[in-house]
């Protein structure tokens, strides 16, 4: 009893200090138990009825879910697997008496894999079970039935080193299929920079491998290598390892996969259409297509589509529409006669591109995917959805289990919404933990941890209710300038004599002071009956004030990348440190010039590939239509740098020459893009003050 009570008392409340003197006797405990009860009521963010929907939630039934679906096995883009998923899904949809219930098909390419294996033919006779290896437009990685027979050589990380250090040993890679370790440390593209250095020393067909591929382990990686891949566990490399210790060892390869450049896939939709905003939309995103059976990636997230769907279809009269949507080709895919890196998110790209006319109704997006592994997920989020999936997650007392962390992520469904404006919640793995399974045959029901479905459930159902029931949408402005405004003032005296961003400071101000008498004013507003034309004002205003600063404050990251970042941090930064670099150069201060610039070309600068692959790389991401944002390149510096003091020569003025014409070219681009934000806090600040009279 007494422990009871402790727990409810928050350690923070002002309440518990008074708790800790006052006599605890049985009563008194039971007194102040009620009385807290009623004060966190009181400051609850969900109601009664909105609590007993939570409760509905039923955690058996999405387990369920993820099972039927895991089930059907390996459901990668355009197979029949995938349909098979998108059929059960459908079927699901209308027995749980959603509306409108329909699929929507798009053109993708699709891997369609039959059978990869590694056959050791000397000293010993084993074959080996492997993952896959796929690409996105040609057959290269493929073999026929027959396979590819040669010798095995190790080539550790096959590094642009190791290569070449094997080769001074007097190895011929010629006809060869090479071991690789794949480590992300060493290179930002995973795998496929090693493979292409492969093929250029002349090797015939590459295994990767990785420690944490544990025993059981198997993973696809995608290829842009023409010769053929597979993957296996970590313990078999050991093995094979140390055969090779011993002497030659041969083995024949197979990868066998039917590419098809004109498969189909679809999106399933279903609905809840509004009793009273049919054409406002809340869409809720989580894809079907997967590698092998994946529980966690993404049946978990289509479950609690499902689940969530369930309750609020039997139970609840929606005001807005509540559109449920599960994608086909996340994981993998192009549409036929699209080359770009930035591969995968098929399916919601189809569903924006389909659905373009309504993308600025949309009140929120909220995606779920591959959060139920491990002890904790992540939330990635537009910063006006900030304070109140933030005051959900301390409703739930869930502090310990969501971290709110990092721009929304390229690699993510949401993405593609929040390309366009919509404001967007996505319950996604905390990846060090993920990582364990991510991709393998490991992903199984078994390892999806019930406590974390229990929260994605209720916070997912939590977020629809306080989206689709308050009256004004909340959304929170405060958020949006405080985050800005520190990003700002960390680095304002830094850049200021290339920069300046007092203007900048000043009106990021203003709209904080906007967004909090915003913030009171509606609040006041709900306990006052409005009329219909103040309501749509209002939030006809607030969601194109989303629309006009979110794809101004996260984009595609500066340098040569596809993952996003927060555009004023992320590109004030590499100014930052490329302005460092130069003056360090100019010193011929080594240390300070190699750190800012490793500062600046990340991963980048471990690419440990020779020119030849690296200019491949550059020019994949460089022509890469749907990653655009500030894109530069000074690995080429970098590396000369790099190479000229290794050899003792002093003369850099070529390479300081250089860096301090991209730095005058960043800085005109970054100074476009401030000002571009610039206007859209003015003009949403001052739309927004009109929010705020319209309101008195
Ligand atoms: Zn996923």
């Amino acid at each position: 009893m007494v422990v009871t009570v402790v727990r409810l008392a928050h350690a923070s409340s002002p309440l518990n200090v008074l708790y800790e003197s006052w006599p605890q006797t049985d009563s008194f405990i039971i007194l102040w138990a009620s009385l807290w009860r009623d004060f966190e009521m009181s400051k609850a963010v969900l109601d009664k009825d909105q609590r007993k929907l939570i409760d509905l939630l039923s955690l058996e039934e999405a387990l369920d879910d993820i099972n039927n679906l895991f089930n059907i096995g390996e459901r990668a883009v355009g197979t029949p697997g995938e349909y098979k998923g998108v059929k059960l899904i459908e079927s699901r949809f209308r027995e749980i008496g959603l509306k409108n219930v329909h699929l929507e098909p798009f053109k993708i390419i699709a891997n369609n894999h039959k059978l990869s294996e590694l056959e050791l033919l000397e000293p010993i006779h084993k074959k080996l079970s492997c993952g896959r290896c796929f690409g996105p437009k040609h057959s290269g990685f493929a073999t026929g039935k027959e396979g590819v027979a040669g010798a095995i050589v190790d080539v550790g990380f096959g590094t642009i080193r190791d290569f070449k250090r094997l080769k001074r040993e007097g190895v011929n890679f010629k006809g060869k299929i090479v071991l690789i370790e794949v480590n992300e440390k060493l290179f930002h593209y995973p795998a496929w920079a090693q493979v292409l250095q492969a093929q250029e020393f002349g090797a015939s067909a590459a295994i990767l491998t990785s420690v944490v591929f544990e025993h059981d382990i198997l993973r696809n990686y995608w290829t842009r290598a023409r010769i053929p891949v597979v993957s296996i566990s970590y313990i078999e490399a050991q093995a094979l390892r140390r055969l090779l210790r011993k002497g030659e060892v041969r083995a024949n390869l197979k990868n066998i996969v039917e590419l098809n450049m004109e498969s189909t896939s679809h999106n399933v939709v279903g609905e809840l259409p509004g009793h009273k905003y049919p054409h406002q939309l809340i869409v809720l995103t989580a894809h079907h297509d997967s590698w092998y059976g994946a529980a966690n990636d993404d049946a978990c997230g289509v479950a609690v589509i499902i689940g969530v769907a369930e309750v609020l279809a039997k139970n609840y009269k929606n005001a807005r529409t509540i559109r449920f949507v599960t994608c086909g080709g996340e994981e993998f895919s192009l549409e036929p006669g699209v080359e770009d890196i930035f591969s995968g998110l098929a399916g919601s790209y189809a569903y924006t591109k389909q659905h373009a006319d309504e993308l600025d109704k949309i009140v929120a997006n909220i995606n779920l995917d591959g959060f139920a592994y491990g002890t904790s997920s992540n939330i990635t989020l537009t910063p006006e959805l900030e304070s109140l999936t933030n005051k959900l997650i301390e409703e739930f007392e869930a502090e310990a289990i969501y971290e709110v962390e990092g721009p929304p992520d390229t690699g993510l469904d949401q993405w593609w919404f929040v390309r366009h404006g919509v404001p967007s919640v996505s319950i996604n793995p905390k990846m060090d933990q993920y990582m364990k399974i991510y991709h393998s045959n490991r992903d199984t029901p078994e390892l999806i941890n019930a406590d974390l479905m229990r929260n994605a459930l209720r916070m997912t159902l939590a977020l629809i209710l306080k989206l689709d029931s308050s009256e004004l949408l909340p959304y929170d402005f405060t958020s949006t300038a405080k985050n800005l405004r520190k990003a700002l003032s960390e680095r304002s005296a830094k850049v200021e004599d290339a920069i300046d961003l007092s203007k900048l400071i000043d009106n990021v101000i203003h709209l904080k002071v906007v967004a909090e008498r915003l913030q009171k004013k509606k609040s006041s507003a709900l306990k006052k009956k409005l009329n219909e034309k103040t309501v749509f004002f209002v939030n006809n205003v607030q969601r194109r004030a989303c629309s006009s600063l979110n794809p101004k404050l996260v984009n595609i990251k500066c340098g040569i990348t596809t993952s996003a970042a927060y555009v004023v941090p992320a590109y004030l930064d590499a100014l930052i440190n490329l302005k460092k670099a130069i003056v360090a150069a100019k010193r011929a201060d080594k240390e300070t010039l190699f750190t800012s610039l490793k500062a600046l070309t990340e991963k980048l600068w471990g690419l440990n590939v020779s020119p030849k692959v690296y200019n491949i790389i550059r020019k994949a991401i460089l022509d890469s239509k749907r990653a655009q944002g500030l894109k530069f390149d000074l690995i080429p510096e970098a590396r000369e740098l790099e190479k000229k003091s290794k050899k003792k020569i002093k003369d850099v003025s070529t390479e300081i020459a250089s860096l301090e014409k991209k730095y005058k070219t960043i800085l005109e681009q970054v100074d476009k893009k401030l000002s571009k934000l610039n206007q859209a806090l003015v003009e949403s600040s001052s739309a927004l003050t009109e929010v705020i009279y319209k309101l008195a």
